[in-house]
């Protein structure tokens, strides 16, 4: 399978190639060159396999010849190991025909690690077979952070340096990245905003220079390998209920898009979908999109779900690019525009019919809490925040009552102790193997919001300067 940019004017790469790149070239994202498609009998071929055998059989037609069969399976069953449930991805029915995708059992608690331990385990493996090394370079607000950091922590081919707010990520999500204690592993506390960090780490990659000499890459959410990895579990999920005998709606708590895009991407592949319910906090520019037809992008509010406090939702091009025929010297100029003017339409019957597949659906923090207080009280499950607004989301629009919904769970409830016990009066316990999270060490270093510091602690870590 080889890869295409959403803006028409990269060179067209292997999976490897992409995997690596990241980003496009031309500023667009990378996408297969064609939907590779499971049958009926394919899908009924999956039933019954474990978790990393239908994902790797899911996964198998992205990757093609980039990695060897053998090798790719025996990585997809090492990345879900340690996942600390035996389904991976349990499934909890909360209704009559409505349904939990609990996706909070990776190494960090959020659906992040479904993606990034098995593109950890694909970057080193393609960088030991060229015989390179790599420097990877993250700003976090919290989640993807301590995420990448698990995916990476002492793979022999690569350094990862994440710039996280001080003072302004929660202590778990802080104690998460700073007490894992892997050399090649580097934590900074920017006195800043996350904007800030995501300044410094631009600021860096434009540093052609220093870019190169320390062979800085991104893990971030535009990486064609996570979509890849998180379209698996719609047809993990999908198949044990029943597919392809089965219509299905997934609701899905929403930022940069590239869940809802995998879920997507699942229905282009064949799996039997009618619809999709994105929901959004008040940061809800896709959700004012699909109901005025109208984008138009407005500064960011702080939320409980702070996961999805963002107005830019980078993989909405990857849909687009379907909706303009594939063409990405069309959508090129648009997404140019847009960018630009922090407004766009993308066309009456365009917007029509992408309004027909998707519903976008926007609560507040006080819903969010009384969702998640309804939901315990009904079903005895325990939500985070992001995970009640999708629930909340689902059912408010769930328009095709023929089809099975599936609300996507993409935190676990400990990870937000503060708001599960506002809305419930009960404090989430973390799983075993965070239990002592509070008694680890911590190592990070502190560091002003400016870019020579940064730049000279990032030389120092590679030229093997000792960790503090
Ligand atoms: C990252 C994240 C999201 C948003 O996912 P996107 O793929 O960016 O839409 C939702 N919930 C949680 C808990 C997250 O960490």
């Amino acid at each position: 399978m080889n890869y295409v940019s959403t803006r028409g004017r990269a060179p067209v790469l292997s999976f490897d190639a992409a995997l690596l790149a990241g980003l496009a070239g031309d500023g667009g994202l990378y996408v297969p060159e064609t939907w590779p498609r499971l049958t009926r009998p394919d899908m009924r071929a999956l039933s019954g396999l474990s978790y990393a055998e239908m994902a790797a059989r899911v996964m198998a037609p992205f990757v093609g010849g980039a990695v060897a069969e053998d090798d790719f399976t025996a990585m997809v069953v090492d990345a879900y190991r340690g996942f600390d449930h035996p389904a991976v991805a349990p499934l909890t029915q909360l209704g009559r025909n409505q349904w939990l995708l609990e996706l909070f059992h990776g190494p960090t608690l959020s659906f992040k690690d479904y993606a990034l331990q098995l593109v950890g385990r694909l970057f080193d493996y393609v960088l030991a077979r060229r015989g390179e090394r790599i420097a990877l370079l993250c700003a976090t607000s919290g989640d993807t952070g301590s995420a990448a950091i698990e995916a990476c922590r002492d793979r022999a081919s690569l350094d990862i340096f994440v710039l996280h707010p001080k003072g302004r990520v929660s202590d778990v999500q802080r104690r998460q990245m700073t007490t894992v204690a892997s050399s090649n592993v580097h934590n900074v506390a920017v006195e800043g905003t996350f904007d800030d960090c995501q300044d410094l780490v631009k600021a860096m990659f434009n540093d052609r220079d220093f870019s190169d000499r320390c062979r800085l890459s991104a893990v971030n959410s535009i990486n064609w390998a996570r979509i890849m990895a998180q379209v698996a579990y719609y047809f993990v999920a999908a198949v044990a209920l029943g597919a392809p005998g089965r219509r299905f709606t997934f609701a899905v708590p929403t930022g940069n898009f590239g869940n809802v895009y995998a879920a997507y991407a699942a229905r282009r592949m064949g799996l039997p979908v009618d619809g999709f319910v994105i929901g959004s906090n008040v940061n809800d520019v896709l959700t004012r999109y699909f109901a005025s037809g109208e984008m138009r992008t407005a500064p960011v509010r702080p939320t409980l779900s702070p996961s999805m406090d963002i107005q830019v939702s980078s993989n909405f091009e990857r849909l687009l690019f379907d909706y303009y025929g594939r063409d990405g010297a069309r959508l090129g100029p648009v997404m140019e525009r847009f960018r630009k003017q922090g407004r766009a339409a993308f066309g009456k019957t365009r917007w029509r019919r992408m309004a027909r597949l998707f519903a976008g659906y926007s609560v507040d923090d006080e819903a969010t809490k009384m969702a998640i207080r309804v939901i315990h009280r009904q079903t005895g499950q325990l939500l985070d925040p992001h995970s009640a607004i999708a629930v909340a989301a689902g059912i408010a629009r769930h328009d095709h009552k023929a089809s099975t919904l599936v609300s996507v769970a993409t935190a676990h409830p400990a990870k937000f102790p503060q708001a599960v016990e506002d809305a419930t009066g009960i404090r989430p316990a973390l799983p075993a193997h965070l239990a002592n999270l509070f008694e680890r060490p911590e190592r990070f270093e502190t560091l002003p919001n400016d870019l020579g510091p940064v730049r000279d602690f990032v030389t120092r870590r590679l030229a093997g300067g000792t960790a503090s």
